[in-house]
C-alpha cells in the first residue's frame, strides 16, 4: 500500500479506492470528505490516470490551490500542474474562452461583475423611463440572476406565461423586456455574467453535440466538493459531462446545505442515486477536526431539524473545553468582549492570530470587531464586503485593462473615457450611445469611425475621443507581446491616472495610490506564478480573468498572520482552532427575513451547524441586549439557537435565564400555537446525550438508516383572501395594514404594517389572520 493511503481511515480509503463507477460520499462536517477528493485524485494518478482526465470542482480557487498542493506532494508536482481543478465558474469560462466562437462571442470576452451587471441594469431602467423605487436595479438583477440560473432564457420566459403573470404581481410586468434589453447589452459589449457562465456552458454542451462528446472524453474522471450547494445549472453541466464514462464522485453534508437562496438545490444530493447506474454510497462518520464538546453540541443542534438524512458523527478527540455563551450590552461591548479573549487566547495557549476566526451573519458586523481589534493591536482580515477589486481606483485602472482587451466593453469605457477628465462631457458621450444604438456598434467602434458618420460633434471633442482610441490601442500593441505588469504599469503611467491621485494630495489620495501599488504588486506576483505553469504564460487577459473570478477567499496569501473576519457563509469547508460566533439574536441570527417559513428557519440553523463546526479547540457565542439596526438602537433578543444547543456542552457565563428564548405569547414565528410546557420539553432529556464515543455497532446500525426523515407536513391554514389596503389582526403581532401581497400558491405572502411589529412579510399559509 502506498504510504499516504494509511493517512486515511477504512471508511475514508473505500471511495479512495474505488477507482470506477459512480459515487457519493455523505458525511457530516469535519469528517474528511475534501480529504477525501484529495486522496482520491493521488491514488486515479498512481493508477495511470493522466491528470488532463480529472476534472475537480471545488467551492473556492483556494480550496483548488490546497489540494493541488497536497496532491504535489504525493505524486510530484510537475504531473499535479496539469489537473484542471477549480470553482465552476473559472473552469467553465476558461473552456467558454476555447469555444467562445460558437455561441458567437470573441475569444477574449469580459466577465462583468455584480457591480458592472447592476450598472447596466440600472441604465436600462432609465432609458426605459420606468419608476426606479419600484423597478429596484438590485431586485431587478437578482431576478434576472435567478432565471439565468434555472436557465430560464429570456425566450423561455416570454413562452411562460406564469412568470409574466408572477413578475406583474409583484408590479414589475416589464421585467422580461429588461431582461431581454440586458442580454442583448452584453452580447454586443461582448460580455458575459456570472451567471452567463454556467448558461453559456449548459448552452453550448446542449447545441453542440461534438464539444459535448471532446469534453466527456477529456474528463473521465470528475469530482465535486460540497455537492450540497450545487444549483440546476451547475447539476446540468456535471451531469452532461459525466455521462459517458459516469466516473464521477461527489461529496457533501446536506446538513450544511447554505445557499438555497441563491439557487441551491439539495434534491441534487438526494436524487444522485437515481441519476446514475449502480452507485456505491459512502459514509464517514469519524470527525478529525474538533472536541468532542464541539461535535457533540453541533449534534444536538442539526437534530432540531426535520428534513435531513439521518447521520452518525463522533470524534476520538479531546473533550476540550465548553462553549462559551457570554451576553454584552452592545455591539462595541461584543467587540472588547471578542477581542479580549483572543487576546488572552493567544498568550495563554501560545497560538497565532491566524488561529482565531470570527464568525457573523451579515457584513455589517464587522464594524464593531474591526474598531475592537484595532484598539487591542490585533492584526485581522476581511473577507467578503467591498473586495480590494472593487475598490474605485483599483476597479479604474481594471477598467483601462479590460478596455485595451476588449474594446466592445462598455461599461469599462463609460468608466474611462473621462477619467482622468478629457474634457469628454456627459452630452457628447450620450450623442456616442445614440449613434451607437442606430448603427448597432459600440461606442468604441463610433469614435473609431467619427469622421465617416453625421454625428453633431465639434472638432476638438473629435480630437479628443481621437487621442482616448489611440492611447487604448497603443496598449492593445503592447499588451500583444509584453506581460501583464509591463502593461499594467505602463497604463498607470501614461493615462495619468497616479498624477491625478498625486494632485489630489489627501490622506485618501494617498491611500487610494497605496491601493494601486498593491495591485501592481499583485499583478507582479501573478506574473511570476503563472510562469511556472504549463498552459500559462502571465498575460494581461490571464490575469483579468484570475481578478473576475477570485472568490474571496483568494486574496489569502496565507503568509501574514491575522485574525479572519468572515461571513458564515464564507467559512464553508474552512477550519479554525478558535471560533466566535457573534451577534446571535433574534431577527439577525436567525435572520429576520428568512423566518417566513419552516424551511427557511432550517436553512438558517443549518447556517449555525457549519459555523460551529468550523471551531476545532474551543467555541464561544456572544449576543447583545440592544444593537443599532437601521439606525436606531433597539433591544435584542437572545437567539432561539442559543437555547438549542444542549446546555451540558455549554459554560454560560451569565444567568442561564437571561440566554433563554422567549416567546413573547404562546404562537411561534408562524402564528401556530405554542403550548409552553412542550416548549421547555423540546430540552435536551438528560441521561441520553449523543454519543461522545465511538458508538457501539447496534447503536451505530440503528443511526445509520439513511433515509431522510419525514418532515412534518406543512400545515396549510389561512383561506382568507388578502389584498393591499385590507386591515388583519395577528395573534403575536395585533393589528395591521397589508401593504402587498407578493408570490402565488404556496409562497404567497403579504407585507403588513403591524402596530406593535412594525414591517412584516409572512406567509399566508402559516400566518393566521383575522381580517377586520
Ligand atoms: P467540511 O464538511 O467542513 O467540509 P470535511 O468533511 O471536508 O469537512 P476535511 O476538511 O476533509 O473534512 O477534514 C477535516 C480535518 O480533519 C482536516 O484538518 C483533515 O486534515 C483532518 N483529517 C481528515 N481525515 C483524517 C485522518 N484520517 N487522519 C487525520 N486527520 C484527518
Ligand atoms: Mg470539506
Amino acid at each position: 500500500m502506498e504510504a499516504y493511503l494509511a493517512e486515511l481511515n477504512d471508511a475514508q480509503r473505500a471511495p479512495v479506492l474505488q477507482k470506477d463507477g459512480a459515487m457519493i460520499v455523505i458525511a457530516g462536517a469535519g469528517s474528511g470528505k475534501t480529504r477525501v477528493l484529495t486522496y482520491r485524485i493521488a491514488y486515479l494518478m498512481s493508477q495511470g490516470v493522466d491528470p488532463f482526465n480529472i476534472l475537480s470542482l471545488t467551492f473556492t480557487n483556494k480550496a483548488a490551490r490546497e489540494m493541488k498542493t497536497r496532491i504535489s506532494k504525493i505524486v510530484g508536482s510537475s504531473e499535479a500542474k496539469n489537473l484542471w481543478m477549480g470553482t465552476f465558474h473559472s473552469i467553465f469560462a476558461k473552456i467558454l474562452r476555447f469555444e467562445a466562437d460558437k455561441l458567437g462571442y470573441p475569444s477574449n470576452f469580459t466577465i462583468y461583475d455584480t457591480q458592472d451587471s447592476q450598472s447596466v441594469i440600472r441604465a436600462i431602467i432609465k432609458d426605459m423611463r420606468l419608476d426606479k423605487d419600484v423597478y429596484k436595479y438590485k431586485q431587478v438583477y437578482s431576478r434576472i440572476s435567478s432565471y439565468k440560473n434555472s436557465l430560464i432564457t429570456v425566450k423561455a420566459y416570454f413562452q411562460n406565461p406564469e412568470l409574466k403573470e408572477a413578475d406583474a404581481m409583484s408590479k414589475k410586468p416589464r421585467l422580461g423586456e429588461i431582461y431581454q434589453e440586458y442580454v442583448e447589452r452584453c452580447f454586443k459589449a461582448g460580455a458575459m455574467d456570472f451567471d452567463d457562465l454556467l448558461l453559456k456552458t449548459n448552452e453550448l454542451l446542449n447545441r453542440f453535440p461534438e464539444v459535448l462528446h471532446k469534453y466527456q472524453n477529456r474528463f473521465r474522471y470528475i469530482l465535486v466538493d460540497e455537492y450540497q450547494d450545487t444549483n440546476h445549472s451547475q447539476y446540468l453541466i456535471v451531469k452532461a459531462l459525466s455521462d459517458k464514462f459516469q466516473n464521477i464522485c461527489v461529496v457533501g453534508d446536506d446538513a450544511q446545505s447554505i445557499y438555497a437562496f441563491r439557487g441551491a438545490n439539495i434534491n441534487n444530493i438526494l436524487n444522485f442515486q437515481k441519476d446514475y447506474e449502480n452507485v456505491q454510497m459512502y459514509r464517514l462518520e469519524q470527525n478529525y477536526r474538533s472536541t468532542k464538546n464541539i461535535v457533540n453540541a453541533a449534534n444536538s443542534i442539526i437534530e432540531k431539524n426535520k428534513t435531513k438524512l439521518e447521520k452518525v458523527v463522533w470524534t476520538a478527540n479531546d473533550e476540550g473545553p465548553k462553549i462559551v455563551v457570554n451576553r454584552l450590552l452592545t455591539d462595541g461591548e461584543e467587540g472588547r468582549f471578542v477581542a479580549g479573549s483572543i487576546f488572552e487566547n493567544r498568550m495563554q495557549n501560545q497560538m497565532s492570530n491566524g488561529d482565531f476566526a470570527i464568525l457573523y451573519r451579515t457584513n455589517a458586523q464587522s464594524r464593531a470587531m474591526e474598531d475592537a481589534l484595532r484598539k487591542k493591536e490585533i492584526p485581522y482580515r476581511i473577507y467578503g464586503g467591498l473586495s480590494f477589486y472593487q475598490r474605485k481606483e483599483i476597479k479604474d485602472v481594471l477598467s483601462y485593462l479590460r478596455l485595451l482587451i476588449n474594446p466592445k466593453d462598455e461599461e469599462a469605457l463609460k468608466r474611462v473615457i473621462n477619467y482622468p477628465a478629457r474634457g469628454i462631457g456627459q452630452t457628447t458621450m450620450d450623442k456616442l450611445s445614440i449613434a451607437g444604438n442606430q448603427y448597432g456598434k459600440t461606442i468604441f467602434e463610433i469614435i473609431e469611425n467619427i469622421d465617416h458618420l453625421d454625428l453633431k460633434i465639434n472638432k476638438s471633442t473629435r480630437t479628443k475621443l481621437d487621442n482616448f482610441v489611440n492611447m487604448i490601442k497603443s496598449f492593445t500593441i503592447l499588451a500583444e507581446n509584453a506581460d501583464a505588469f509591463t502593461v499594467a504599469d505602463t497604463v498607470t503611467k501614461k493615462t495619468g491616472l497616479v498624477q491625478e491621485l498625486k494632485k489630489d494630495g489627501t490622506p485618501e489620495g494617498i491611500a487610494r495610490i497605496e491601493n494601486i501599488e498593491e495591485l501592481l504588486n499583485g499583478i507582479k506576483d501573478f506574473v511570476e506564478g503563472q510562469k511556472e505553469l504549463a498552459d500559462a504564460d502571465g498575460s494581461l487577459a490571464e490575469f483579468l480573468e484570475d481578478v473576475a473570478l477570485a472568490t474571496d477567499m483568494d486574496k489569502d496569501t496565507g503568509d501574514d498572520d491575522r485574525v479572519a473576519l468572515m461571513t458564515i457563509h464564507l467559512a464553508k469547508g474552512l477550519e479554525f482552532p478558535y471560533v466566535y460566533i457573534v451577534g446571535l439574536e433574534e431577527d439577525l441570527f436567525p435572520s429576520g427575513m428568512s423566518m417566513n417559513t419552516r424551511s427557511e428557519l432550517e436553512e438558517e440553523r443549518r447556517l449555525f451547524y457549519v459555523a460551529l463546526t468550523r471551531a476545532e479547540k474551543q467555541a464561544y457565542l456572544t449576543y447583545t441586549q440592544s444593537r443599532y439596526r437601521w439606525g436606531k438602537l433597539v433591544d435584542a433578543e437572545p437567539s432561539r439557537f442559543i437555547e438549542e444547543v444542549d446546555e451540558q456542552y455549554v459554560n454560560y457565563m451569565i444567568p442561564q435565564d437571561d440566554y433563554k428564548y422567549k416567546p413573547l405569547i404562546d404562537t411561534d414565528i408562524f402564528g401556530d400555537e405554542v403550548d409552553k410546557s412542550k416548549l421547555r420539553q423540546t430540552k435536551p432529556k438528560k441521561g441520553t446525550p449523543p454519543p461522545a464515543h465511538k458508538p457501539s455497532e447496534s447503536q451505530l446500525r440503528k443511526l445509520r438508516k439513511l433515509k431522510p426523515a419525514s418532515p412534518e407536513p406543512e400545515k396549510a391554514t389561512n383561506a382568507i383572501k388578502l389584498e393591499a389596503g385590507n386591515v388583519v389582526e395577528h395573534m403575536r403581532f395585533g393589528k395591521g395594514k397589508v401593504l402587498a401581497i407578493d408570490g402565488v400558491g404556496q409562497d404567497k405572502k403579504a407585507e403588513i404594517d403591524f402596530v406593535n411589529g412594525g414591517i412584516k412579510k409572512l406567509l399566508l399559509r402559516f400566518a393566521k389572520l383575522k381580517l377586520i
